[in-house]
């Protein structure tokens, strides 16, 4: 290495030693609350000893070194409000909107605009700007996290690429020997984690029944150092005493952590009756549109919120601009949609436990539960949230109430605008171990959308009605649900005059014993044209030339004889199955959809 080299690699690298002590310097001399004077003295003289007095730190600046913020270990931590003691004078619904998520924005941008990058230029090498690593912080995430925080009445928000990496993240809150006492009732993921993933690094967990305080004191040992519990329970809507069990907890100076994502903040707010931590998937309510996948952790005690910024960079689990940019979009009409959703849950319910074949109804609602379990939901909530899970006594009953679902789509998850159904023992809680599940075979699940409440009532009518006669649900039904049942689209106008060819005639016409290769490479423009001219009297289908046609592929379906598969390219990206069998051209049912009708034995 040339001379000039080597002096310039020794100055970055005493840069760099600089940074670090800097760093440790500070955390240990400036920021430590803790009050043991000895220690910190003890700790700084170490470090001025390993780095000796020639190093001028005044030269380094950071931007929290006036602002007092203790994430010393992110020195590009950016500075955020401690909503913790907020309170603030706007409705929910208003919360949910007023927000500015960039006030420091020099455009002063109405809505927080995507910060699409992963670097951000320092102003020198001795000088940190707020921001320097997307892992480390990014502005479209500080404005989701501040926004959460302000929702939740949290110290600090933390959003993170999943609900399973936010409860991740909680879970690393915990050391080998440490125990954390879980509820009996819990979303499949969590369970899985801790029973597959925790404990295998030596966590000890242990599940308790976290409705029974007696229970939870019993269970509680000297290695106990985290509770963790949903309220209402995933899928079974139990109700656990959040209020209660905060004060139990504190008493053992073991940490309360809620998986509230069933009660988004603008129907409960866990950290204001004593709760420590609290996680959501913001899968559900946060995106409220099925789109983006996310979590969140809020934390009340800046210190505990100190740790989890640091596991959030450390670990790299943190979530990229573009969702938070849409959780952002999503809380704004967060309010509106579980408002609407649990003014049809309200009515479903009732319809629900009205029904002859159903056995049970859950949810925090009238007839969903005990009354002591309502007083207490009613307590530390203002809403029974959008979930219903209910027990028909048959598992094959169930099955077929769901298939015949036509808005109620057989989905996992839940919190979305459209309504879901799913039966959480084959679904959603599947990773639990059969032997270890304690769910009923038969539960439904469902997620209330924000239909009009008439239309829901109306399908799960009809679905009842189905699985109870077990009679297929009639094909053309009006509902635009399950695509294959559609009807043809566009109809062309002169159907029932309109001379008919089959395709099928037609290829065996002009092409004589071809194999579908042969077809396919030969006869492709002989197809187009022949399409092309066949629907040209459909004024709503575009194409300029049969040119603007390409031939996929040909592929047999059923009984008919060949389907053309065509792409309407460059102007028409729209796929389409053509039927020329029998009754001229149809949208036609796709492969797997008509094998799931086969099987189903619609
Ligand atoms: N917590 C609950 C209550 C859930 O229902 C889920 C997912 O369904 C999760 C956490 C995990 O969230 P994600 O799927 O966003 O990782």
């Amino acid at each position: 290495m040339a001379k000039g080299q080597l002096e310039f690699q020794e100055e970055v690298d005493a840069a760099r030693i600089e940074n670090a002590m800097w760093r440790s310097w500070k955390a240990d001399g400036s920021g430590d609350h803790s009050g043991d004077h000895s220690a910190k003295t003890e700790k700084l003289e170490r470090v001025r000893g390993s780095i000796g007095d020639s190093i001028d730190f005044s030269q380094i600046r950071y931007p929290q070194e006036t602002r007092r913020c203790r994430y010393d270990d992110l020195p590009t931590f950016p500075v955020r409000p401690n909503f913790a003691g907020f309170e603030n004078a706007l409705q929910p619904a208003s919360q949910c909107v007023v927000f500015d998520g960039c006030p420091e924005d020099p455009y002063h941008p109405s809505n927080t605009p995507i910060y699409q990058t992963s670097t951000f230029v320092q102003p020198s090498s001795s000088e940190f700007g707020p921001y320097d690593y997307t892992r480390s912080g990014n502005p479209t995430r500080t404005a989701l996290e501040k926004h959460v925080a302000m929702l939740e009445h949290a110290a600090a928000a933390f959003a993170f690429s999943s609900g399973m990496a936010a409860l991740h993240t909680v879970t690393r809150l915990l050391k080998q020997g440490d125990e954390i006492l879980v509820n009996e009732d819990i979303y499949g993921g969590m369970h899985r984690l801790l029973t597959q993933d925790c404990a295998h690094n030596g966590v000890q967990v242990t599940f308790v029944d976290t409705t029974n305080l007696t229970a939870v004191a019993k269970a509680i040992t000297p290695k106990t150092k985290i509770i963790h519990t949903e309220s209402p329970s995933n899928p079974r809507m139990k109700i656990s005493d959040l209020r209660k069990l905060a004060t139990l907890a504190h008493q053992h100076k073991v940490l309360l952590s809620v998986d509230s994502t069933m009660m988004p903040p603008v129907i409960c707010q866990p950290l204001l009756l004593g709760v420590d931590l609290v996680v959501h998937s913001a899968t559900k309510f946060f995106s409220g549109h099925a789109d983006c996948t996310g979590g969140l952790v809020c934390v009340r005690d800046p210190e505990l919120a100190h740790r989890v910024a640091f596991l959030q960079n450390a670990e790299g689990t943190a979530l990229a601009p573009f969702e938070c940019f849409l959780f952002l979009r999503g809380i704004k009409t967060m309010w509106l949609r579980v408002n609407r959703a649990q003014e049809n849950t309200v009515q479903i319910a009732k319809a629900l436990a009205k029904h002859p074949r159903i056995k049970e109804v859950f949810y925090p609602g009238p007839g969903g539960c005990s009354s002591e379990a309502l007083r207490i939901h009613n307590s530390q909530s203002s809403g029974c949230g959008c979930i219903i899970s209910f027990t028909t006594g048959s598992v094959s009953f169930s099955r077929r109430f769901l298939d015949a679902s036509r808005l109620f789509k057989t989905t996992v998850s839940f919190g979305s605008v459209n309504s879901l159904g799913e039966m959480p023992c084959t679904m959603s809680h599947a990773s639990i171990p059969a032997e270890e599940r304690t769910l009923p075979a038969d539960l439904v699940r469902l997620s209330v959308g924000i239909e009009d409440v008439r239309d829901l009532l109306q399908d799960l009518q009809r679905a009842l009605d189905f699985a109870s006669s077990q009679k297929p649900p009639p094909e053309h039904d009006g509902y635009d649900s399950r695509f294959e049942d559609l009807p043809v689209v566009p109809r062309p106008p002169d159907e029932e005059e309109r001379p008919r060819k089959s395709l099928s005639e037609w290829l065996l016409s002009e092409v004589e014993g071809p194999s579908t290769s042969q077809m396919l490479s030969g006869v492709a423009t002989h197809v187009a044209t022949h399409v092309a001219s066949g629907l040209s009297g459909l004024s709503s289908w575009k194409f300029s030339s049969p040119s603007s046609l390409s031939l996929i592929s040909l592929m047999p379906l059923d009984r008919r004889v060949a389907v053309p598969f065509f792409a309407f390219s460059p102007k028409e990206s729209t796929d389409r199955l053509l039927d020329w069998g029998g009754e001229g051209p149809h949208v036609l049912r796709r492969p797997s959809m008509e094998k799931n009708r086969t099987e189903r034995g619609w």
